[in-house]
């Protein structure tokens, strides 16, 4: 069986192409700064069509898709109701769900005979409890609104937890875990049971750790000074704290490589900062789950970096916990999820 897995962010185009037999990756591509002035390919369009792959050829297209909001918890077979309803979320993910879209309805045009699964990246978290989702707002907020926790990374954070379970050799239903994707975005995520109970991003990927350039969790009163005192625009406000905050806003650099061996006061800092914030949702999930079979790393900075992972186990309760590094992968976790819906489709048609 081959499936293609498809990411389609708004100036890049990431394709992986599995056997799903052996797990093998046949074909891996990366297209960056699509539609950039200088650019190779003006559109996702033709950056689709560059990539040597026979797609009428293939089982099944997966693709990650980052909202699927309340409508999806699983792995889902595209239809047209599907589309729909991921267009319908694209202002809770206005960037990410517009992208992915395209390259859906680019690769359904290439190859329409064959089934196209849609993966989210919040299906993981869709079962959370009430009081781990919403907000402290006033209930139309949620009601009216879908203003709501929805949780991240869900892929990466499911992928790693049920690797954990084979290395521990523990029933992945009876195991509690503190998952840490720590890449460039970064989230945190409690696991009791297998299941996701909290999580540190929330209504967007905004909330939650310090990342290379998003500040996490602030108070909220500070995007209305900078619109009310500051005379930011609402779009100010947005780039302030999605790309100029973070590691890059407190030490100029958002690249946990370099901050490494900068070894200025800043760069210091900005490390120390986002500790301390890993330490503290560390501490709270540790409360929420009251026993923790292990801490789990994961992400470019989970996985590479021994120092970071000494420095947030240095703290008397925390290096009582056992620890893992795994190394993540999103794009296999997405292929077989695509291949049990693709088993359902089969058996029940
Ligand atoms: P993305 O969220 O873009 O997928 P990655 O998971 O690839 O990001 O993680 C990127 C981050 O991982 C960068 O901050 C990078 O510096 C950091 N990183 C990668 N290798 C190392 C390493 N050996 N030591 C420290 N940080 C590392």
């Amino acid at each position: 069986m081959q499936i293609a897995v498809i990411n389609s962010g708004s100036s890049s185009l990431k394709c992986k192409l599995f056997n799903m037999q052996t797990k093998e990756v046949l074909y891996s591509v990366l297209i960056e700064n699509i539609g950039e002035i200088g650019a190779e390919f003006k559109n996702h369009h033709d950056a689709l069509e560059s990539i040597d792959i026979d797609f009428c050829s293939l089982d099944v297209i997966g693709h990650r898709v980052v909202h699927g909001g309340e409508f999806f918890s699983e792995a889902t077979l595209i239809d047209n109701n599907v589309i729909a309803r991921i267009k319908e979320l694209i202002p809770l993910a206005p960037l990410h769900n517009f992208s992915n879209l395209e390259g859906i309805i680019i690769a359904r045009t290439k190859a329409p005979n064959i089934p196209h699964i849609a993966v989210f990246d919040t299906a993981f978290h869709t079962n959370m409890p009430k009081e781990a989702y919403l907000y402290a707002l006033n209930k139309d907020m949620y009601e009216k609104h879908h203003i709501r926790r929805y949780g991240f990374h869900g892929t990466s954070h499911s992928y790693v937890s049920k690797k954990a379970a084979k290395i521990l050799k523990k029933d992945i239903n009876r195991l509690n875990l503190i998952t840490l994707h720590l890449g460039n975005g970064a989230s945190i995520c409690a696991i009791k049971n297998g299941k996701s109970i909290d999580t540190s991003m929330g209504f967007t990927p905004l909330e939650g750790l310090v990342m290379g350039t998003r500040c996490g969790d602030i108070d909220p009163s500070i995007a209305l000074y900078m619109q009310r005192e500051l005379g930011m625009n609402v779009d100010e406000v947005d780039k302030e704290l999605n790309k100029n905050s973070g590691l890059q806003g407190i030490c100029n650099e958002n690249d946990v490589r370099k901050i490494l061996n900068n070894s200025n006061e800043s760069s210091e800092l900005a490390l120390k900062i986002m500790i301390r914030r890993i330490q503290k949702y560390i501490g709270s999930y540790m409360v929420l789950l009251e026993t923790v079979d292990a801490v789990v790393f994961a992400g470019g900075i989970g996985e590479n970096s021994q120092y970071i992972r000494e420095k947030i186990f240095d703290n008397a309760l925390i290096k009582k916990l056992d620890s893992i590094v795994i190394e993540t992968n999103e794009e296999l976790e997405i292929a077989t999820q695509c291949m049990n819906v693709h088993s359902i489709v089969i058996s029940s048609s």
